[in-house]
């Protein structure tokens, strides 16, 4: 049957060091990333159960159970019926393990869920917790992740060319999301932004009515997931024409991405990293106008650890994997970001996606 991914064997080291029974891991990404069985099961319980005797029960849904028995995992696996208790059924599928003190996932578990778990084992200690374990685990990403990495991000670059050739005057935020949707064909890793004109200013505004006129400055935010990693980017273009506050605008996020994906290093806190490009706006006079972090880490999730932003001491090492985001959103005049993701490497920042950075002014269609 093989045996387990290392970032499982990671976590029965854990178990060991720290003299803990067993973990109970509840968020479908923690077992994706753990086990490489990636499922959803909305409100039915799924879990991943890992003793420090170096045994590891998959639990689902029995609607799982085709998908699940097809899949190589080396490990033990049990299903409940709808109707039957899923904490019945893991204690009879743990019955033979150590079950004293427990590591749970207390970023992910509902209070409902832990009530339920303790009411079925009252003995047991559950005072353990494993998100933080799982969180640092993840910052640092595989080689093979980061080439998942890159290829989602290819998907991401392709997306903002197909955005860019929509563009027509009077064509809404929403019909280009669709558009990008309808001809990318993958699954979005987030909700794509496309916002026009005044609303770009408006850093939350999802797609609306907005509808594109010469003289509009447009900002797409998108990413996909490809073989369980995500990508996300973001460029604002031109269209028609621009003004020249627009124009400086543009160019000072384009300086302030480049000052940060330039000087990003092993080594360096990514408060350091947030300032390489915060200080670039606000010596151009924009400093109240970028509101948000700078960017935030990357991998099977869109956004995870680590968070680049003001005053963080968390200390960047090679194979983290961040966006970098700049963004000025002056109301009434324009909102430029621009955002790429990328691996952090000994000799600096590669990003993931490579569409041009230059200011683009596409033409006027009718
Ligand atoms: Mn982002």
């Amino acid at each position: 049957m093989g045996e387990f991914r290392d970032s499982l064997k990671k976590l029965l080291a854990w178990l060991k060091e720290e003299r803990i029974d067993l973990a109970y891991v509840a968020d479908p990404t923690s077992i994706a990333y753990l086990t490489g069985y990636a499922s959803w099961t909305e409100e039915r319980v799924m879990a991943l159960l890992v003793s420090r005797e170096e045994a590891a029960l998959l639990f689902a849904p029995a609607i799982n159970e085709g998908e699940l028995r097809s899949f190589a995992w080396p490990g033990a696996v049990a299903f409940y019926q709808d109707g039957e208790s899923p904490w019945k059924k893991i204690k009879e599928a743990i019955a033979a393990w150590p079950a004293q003190t427990w590591a749970l996932e207390g970023g992910s578990l509902s209070l409902a869920w832990y009530r339920a778990l303790q009411a079925e084992f009252p003995g047991s200690e559950m005072e353990a917790d494993i998100t933080d374990f799982l969180k640092k685990a993840r910052l640092r990403k595989s080689p093979e992740e980061v080439a998942k990495l890159q290829a989602a991000g290819a998907q991401a670059d392709l997306a903002i060319e197909i955005g860019i050739a929509a563009l027509r005057s009077g064509v809404s935020e929403g019909e280009l999301a669709a558009e990008i949707q309808y001809q990318l064909r993958a699954e979005p890793s987030f909700p794509t932004i496309v916002q026009i004109g005044e609303n770009a200013a408006n850093v939350s505004a999802l797609p609306g009515e907005g509808r594109l006129a010469p003289g509009d400055m447009v900002i797409f935010d998108l990413g996909t997931m490809k073989n369980g990693y995500a990508s996300d980017v973001s460029r604002t273009v031109g269209y028609g024409e621009v003004s020249a506050e627009q124009r400086q605008i543009y160019e000072t996020v384009r300086q302030a991405q480049q000052a940060a994906a330039d000087g990003a290093r092993p080594g360096m806190t990514a408060g350091e990293v947030d300032e390489l490009a915060r200080r670039v706006i606000r010596e151009a006079g924009y400093g109240q106008y970028f509101p948000h972090r700078l960017g935030h880490g990357i991998g099977m999730q869109v956004h995870e650890a680590p968070g680049i932003q003001p005053g963080s001491n968390t200390v960047l090492e090679a194979g983290m994997c961040f966006s970098i985001e700049p963004g000025i959103y002056v109301p009434g005049v324009a909102g430029v970001r621009i955002e790429d993701c990328g691996v952090l490497t000994e000799k600096g920042f590669e990003p993931f996606t490579h569409f041009s950075k230059e200011l683009q002014i596409l033409p006027i269609k009718k």
